[in-house]
């Protein structure tokens, strides 16, 4: 019903009237920092979305943004959980999913990585991240990374218990114009030791027509982006990749339906090389 799925893209995107606040000191995370669609999909691949949501609960001032930044991509991956969540329904794929701002603190960045909480971002500092005390820091990863993480680690083991074939894949958008610089690929497909479905999605997307294709661009492993499916998908020598479609690209609900039925195809098309020539 598409009033609830606007209503459940609004939940977690933070689409609520945004207002100013000055930085507090005392900060609440009380909601769960993960939401699970189609948990029982048994397709066999399990998505990811570590930068769904640009909600920051009301306690933290908004990290001190201006409302302006707070829609920024900075904030989080414009687009990507609506495209995510169709790709779920297509794939019959679980779609694991960020509720909280990457900007509290980045799940696909391992603890203790300077780009975990980040200071700065694209040039824009983050107020409310500034000389944070280290007991607050270890509240966002408690409250926000190991929840998360815990909850893919089970839906990935259960499903490998169960005997379900699984590859994984994370969902993410780039911004079009980064530190000046004009992007030209409208998606990229990010992969580290196991390529095997990341090439058989590369050349399924090169066969699309008008692509411009990023392989490892416009990020790759060496940026330390790679941190889910590392964690996920290699340490259990799962199939994986990472795909990145430039946002401007995700702009309207038909946009989004078509990247997702272009996903569907060339990920079924990758899989089904993979099993012919395993
Ligand atoms: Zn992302």
């Amino acid at each position: 019903m598409k009033h609830r799925c606007n209503n459940y893209y609004n939940r977690f995107s933070g689409n609520t009237a945004i207002a100013p606040q000055p930085a507090k000191t005392e900060v609440a995370l009380n909601d769960s920092p993960v939401a699970v669609l189609n948990l029982h999909g048994r397709g066999p691949i399990v998505l990811i979305c570590e930068h769904a949501s640009r909600f920051i609960p009301d306690s933290f001032g908004a990290l001190g943004l201006s409302p302006q930044d707070q829609l920024r991509h900075i904030a989080w991956d414009i687009g990507a959980l609506e495209l995510a969540s169709d790709l779920s329904g297509m794939l019959d794929a679980p779609l694991v999913h960020a509720t909280y701002s990457r900007l509290l603190l980045d799940l696909n960045r391992p603890i203790g990585a300077t780009d975990s909480i980040v200071e700065t971002s694209e040039g824009t500092v983050i107020p409310g991240n500034v000389g944070m005390d280290p007991s607050q820091r270890e509240l966002r990863q408690q409250r926000i990374y190991a929840p998360f993480h815990a909850e893919l680690d089970a839906l990935v083991d259960r499903r490998i218990a169960s005997g379900l074939p699984t590859c994984v894949v994370s969902i993410h958008s780039f911004t079009p114009r980064y530190h000046g610089f004009d992007r030209p690929w409208h998606v990229g497909v990010i992969s580290r030791n196991d390529r095997s479905l990341a090439d058989a999605l590369l050349a399924a997307l090169r066969a699309e027509p008008g692509l411009c294709i990023g392989d490892n661009l416009p990020y790759g492993p060496q940026d330390g982006v790679y941190h889910s499916l590392e964690r996920h998908g290699e340490a259990r020598g799962l199939r994986g990749a990472m795909i990145e479609v430039r946002n401007d690209l995700l702009d309207d609900a038909d946009s989004r339906k078509r990247w997702a039925q272009t996903l569907r195809r060339t990920l079924e098309s990758a899989l089904r090389e993979i099993a012919t020539t395993r």
